[in-house]
């Protein structure tokens, strides 16, 4: 199953679970729209090449569209389609004004230079530039997507509207109209996530030992904030490979190697494994911040994690999600627990409009509210209901995105 069939899946489960009017699945089953743009591009080195970009609007039912933007030579249509799915079930779930969408551009950025990376995303933003704006989709970053990314995007689309538009793109660096807290968003969210439901439970973060898949924005922050709190990192991976400690690692120090020599499995922190053996190591909570489809029916028997955290989208695969449910395993899904990046994009997009910047403990205090408002919704729902704590959050967001369709006209 791919991850877009996964994605239904998804949906048709809560919809059974809660007795949805199939004319409700049936719109939101598909993208309401698919654009796809072929970019050529001069390199440095004056060839010509083609590159395939896309942006879907998967529902526009809530407000305007809202998801990021990937560059990898993986992405293709089923992926962005999966991804802009899910974001019109996140925001819901997160009670955002915004529908779902996402895109990205086949490519792979570290074979780009700065200046061709530039000349991509230009290219793109003229290819798109004609569906997306702050009132109708408003794209951010996403896999190997960055603030400077976004400030091109930004810069490009207000050339092409004639003013300045910062509303376009969030995730955008702080001088150029970011928010403060963006760029930690995703992992606080996720760790305001864990420390309300492990509060409900009496229990705290400190001495739980954690491995984080994907050392990029979402899981360095992550890594870093449960650091701070006191939990024990003993697994930490990127594409290349993975770290194991069982003693613990420093996260910072790791990223020190990593920007150095460009991986974690240069540290001697700990020792080498391979991506795949650091995901069945032991630990308390297993932090997925890389891609979909890692936790599946191959490698599912073999994860020990007591808890798992979604920071990535589509990272446990369906089949995976029950057996590791009825073992007992806490799963928090995707489109709950790493809605702190959207949550905060809305914020950012909110102060472009208004021209008006938060400060930081503003911006916290918000998206910890937002958060545990979010979990309590989805936890009620699952005692409710009975299931996955993933087709809980996939209820809630069914039972307001139907309110808005029938308001608007199935
Ligand atoms: P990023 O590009 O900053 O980092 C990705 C990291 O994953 C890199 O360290 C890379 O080496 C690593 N990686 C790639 N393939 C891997 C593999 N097979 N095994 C282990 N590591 C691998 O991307 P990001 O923004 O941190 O996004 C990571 C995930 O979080 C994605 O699924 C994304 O959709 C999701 N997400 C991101 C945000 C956000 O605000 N950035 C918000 C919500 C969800």
């Amino acid at each position: 199953m791919n991850f877009y069939q996964n994605t239904l899946r998804n949906m048709q489960r809560a919809a059974k679970r809660m007795k949805l009017d199939p004319e409700v699945l049936d719109r939101l089953s598909s993208p309401e729209k698919t654009l796809i743009v072929s970019l050529p591009m001069r390199m440095d080195d004056g060839s010509l090449r083609l590159f395939e970009g896309y942006r879907v609007q998967h529902s526009g039912a809530r407000g305007p569209y809202k998801g990021g933007i990937r560059y990898m030579p993986q992405v293709d249509l089923a992926e962005i389609k999966a991804l802009a799915t899910e974001m019109t079930f996140k925001c819901a779930v997160a009670n955002l004004p915004y529908g779902g969408g996402k895109g990205g551009i086949q490519c792979d950025t570290k074979a780009l230079s700065p200046r061709e990376l530039e000349r991509l995303t230009r290219l793109y933003v003229n290819g798109i530039h004609k569906i997306v704006g702050p009132e109708h989709d408003i794209p951010a970053p996403d896999m190997y997507t960055t603030p400077q990314i976004m400030a091109w995007f930004m810069d490009e689309y207000s050339a092409l509207a004639g003013k300045y538009q910062p509303g376009v793109v969030t995730g955008k660096p702080i001088e150029v109209g970011g928010s403060l807290g963006r760029g930690t968003a995703t992992a606080q969210g996720g760790v305001y996530v864990l420390q309300e439901y492990l509060s409900q439970h009496d229990r705290s973060p400190q001495g739980l030992k954690v491995i984080v898949q994907g050392f990029g924005n979402a899981g360095e922050h992550m890594a870093n904030l449960l650091h701070e709190l006191g939990c024990v990192i003993v697994g930490l991976s990127d594409s290349k490979g993975g770290l194991h400690n069982a003693k613990g690692l420093d996260p910072q120090a790791v990223m020190k190697i990593k920007q150095a020599k460009g991986s974690v499995i240069h540290s001697d922190e700990g020792e080498k494994t391979s991506g795949e053996e650091i995901l069945e190591k032991p630990c308390d909570l297993l932090v997925l911040a890389a891609m979909e489809n890692q936790v599946n029916e191959k490698n599912m028997k073999r994860i020990q994690a007591k808890m798992i955290l979604e920071l990535a989208n589509g990272p446990v695969t369906s089949e995976a999600d029950d057996y590791l449910t009825e073992k007992g395993v806490v799963i928090f899904p995707d489109i709950l627990a790493n809605s702190g990046g959207v949550t905060v994009s809305y914020f950012e997009w909110l102060q472009n409009q208004q021209s008006h910047y938060w400060p930081l403990e503003e911006v916290q205090l918000k998206l910890r509210r937002m958060m545990g408002e979010s979990l309590g919704l989805v936890l009620s729902l699952q005692g409710k209901h009975g299931g996955t704590m993933r087709e809980a959050a996939y209820i809630l967001a069914f039972e307001r995105l139907e309110k808005a369709l029938r308001l608007r006209g199935l």
